[in-house]
């Protein structure tokens, strides 16, 4: 008999293919009428087409988002949205655009309207990483969950296809750890495998043509779904490891997912075999670490930490840093495993078979 908790979101989600232009509508439907545009340096022109598209309801544009949410940045765009006389804010950009309206929601107690134009899916989540003194925090605080998200596909076109892979495999590792996660539940295992299957058919079909705006749409799509997952059950070894690799070497986020979820899968199979099975339906081959892995270098994705700058010398650092902390995972961390895993992805090598043996002692583990 299944026996289970699930809690449900409360983020209003509209989602197709010019729903920015009903932005304003949205800023309306929750009392407010001025909205402090966020964006990073990068993205000043798709904020400007939003300040045009809400026109009165602006209160003023910052664009100074940055990777992992410095509190500083926070600090000054909570200056901003109170010079401005804000009401709300609207992020407009990926992960940390989105993180830094998190984090100024939280200080501010501002409503927050997001338009995601990447696939990590924070915009999902109640999950708030931020940057202080070189130390990365990471809290789940229902405080700041958005309280509307408007999907428009346009602005996605944008994202470069190499930018889409790597991005639409940090939302498929979120929809992996879904699937075993601990305090998993029936509807974020059925959400998690519609994420997979949407992103094994667009990503590829993007990479091929990044015009394709239906596949542009089914990305997104799995991405909104994974973010949901993420959002709504604990994640395991995989982002663990990401998280130490990003804060202690300061690896770009999304690529650091797209090499090292391949390793995980083969190190977690054998305690995971309704989720292995589910893998399988995605994305069908001999075994899914290895068709992980195939899929993940058939889109063009990096396969090796070296080549994201990670020093060959922080490998035993980083496996020390992951076991450190308990945490949760469906087969017990052990560093030597996780020295092993870390090798093999650091030097780009395929997942290991052994490490998906029942019997596997990394302790005395030869690579296989
Ligand atoms: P990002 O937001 O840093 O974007 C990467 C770059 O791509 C930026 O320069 C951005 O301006 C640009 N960009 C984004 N969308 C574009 C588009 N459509 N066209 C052209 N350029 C575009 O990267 P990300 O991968 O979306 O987010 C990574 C960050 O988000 C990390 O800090 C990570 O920790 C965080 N994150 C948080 C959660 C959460 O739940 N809190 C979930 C996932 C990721």
């Amino acid at each position: 008999m299944k026996s289970f908790v699930h809690r449900g979101q409360i983020t209003k989600v509209v989602f197709g293919s010019g729903t920015r232009a009903g932005l304003g509508g949205e800023v309306e439907a929750l009392g407010r009428g001025r909205a402090l545009v966020l964006c990073t340096p990068g993205q000043t022109a798709q904020a400007r087409e939003v300040r045009g598209i809400l026109g009165a309801l602006t209160a003023g544009v910052f664009d100074q988002a940055a990777a992992h949410t410095p509190v500083a940045v926070t600090g000054k765009a909570v200056d901003a949205a109170r010079a401005a006389d804000a009401d709300c804010l609207v992020s407009v950009g990926g992960g940390s655009t989105i993180g830094l309206g998190k984090a100024v929601a939280l200080r501010t107690g501002l409503p927050h309207l997001a338009l995601p134009t990447t696939y990590a899916g924070s915009e999902m989540t109640p999950i708030l990483g931020e940057t202080q003194g070189g130390v990365k925090t990471t809290r789940r605080l229902p405080e700041v969950l958005l309280d509307t998200v408007v999907y428009d596909v346009d602005l996605t076109l944008t994202l470069p296809p190499h930018v889409a892979a790597v991005s639409g495999l940090n939302a498929m590792a979120h929809a992996v750890e879904s699937l075993y996660a601990q305090d998993g539940d029936p509807l974020a295992f059925l959400t998690a495998g519609e994420a997979l299957d949407a992103l094994a058919v667009a990503l590829p079909a993007i990479l091929r043509d990044p015009a394709d705006t239906e596949a542009r749409a089914t990305a997104l799509y799995g991405a909104w779904l994974a973010g949901t997952c993420l959002g709504t059950v604990g994640m395991a070894l995989h982002h663990k490891v990401c998280h130490v690799l990003g804060g202690s070497f300061d690896l770009p986020h999304a690529q650091t997912h797209a090499v090292v979820l391949p390793h995980v899968i083969a190190y977690n199979a054998p305690a995971a075999e309704a989720a292995m099975a589910r893998i399988g339906r995605a994305l069908p081959g001999p075994d899914p670490a290895g068709a992980f892995f195939d899929f993940a270098g058939g889109i063009g994705a990096p396969r090796a930490l070296r080549d994201l700058g990670m020093p060959e010398s922080g490998i035993a650092e980083a496996a020390d840093l992951v076991v450190r902390d308990g945490y949760w995972n469906p087969r017990p961390v052990h560093r030597d495993a996780v020295r092993d895993l870390l090798r093999r992805a650091w030097a780009g090598e395929p997942p290991s078979r052994a490490a998906s043996d029942r019997s596997y002692d990394p302790t005395g583990a030869r690579h296989a």
